[in-house]
């Protein structure tokens, strides 16, 4: 798979970036490329997700955060990237609901199964990367 960043902090070198993204990619058997995006989120969430047919994946990630919640937010948008690729989560547009599985779902953001899907997956995806990919921990 191929990937490109625009606005990369420092803090987060190319070997470190390339271990995160080729771990993803493979955990979750994404192929697509990618577009990593740090920009600054105003409205103080760490990270999003975008599909679009042309385009491809887009994944924004705010560059404030520690490298470790840049790793987790990494991870997180990764597993959102793998549900549209294959499918499984079509973003509303304008008012509509997401679908999941074929079927609208609406509720509490942590209620949604996609959301939900995310944390667990971003969770085990951190244990393994941490514990047996990176030789010390990040701060
Ligand atoms: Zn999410």
């Amino acid at each position: 798979m191929y990937y490109s960043t625009y606005g990369k902090p420092s803090k987060v070198s190319n070997p470190l970036m390339d271990k995160m993204v080729i771990f993803a990619a493979d955990f979750l058997e994404i192929d697509e490329t990618i577009e990593i995006d740090f920009e600054d989120h105003e409205d103080g969430t760490c990270g999003f997700c975008d599909y679009d047919l042309e385009e491809g994946i887009t994944i924004g990630i705010n560059p404030e955060l520690s490298r470790t919640e840049i790793c987790k937010t990494l991870f997180h948008e990764m597993v959102h990237a793998k549900q549209y690729i294959r499918g499984e989560l079509i973003s509303g547009v304008g008012k509509a609901p997401s679908r999941w599985l074929g079927k609208e779902v609406t509720g509490a953001y942590m209620d949604l199964p996609w959301e939900r899907e995310a944390y667990d997956t971003e969770a085990a995806m951190w244990s393994i990367f941490s514990n047996e990919i990176l030789k010390k921990p990040l701060k």
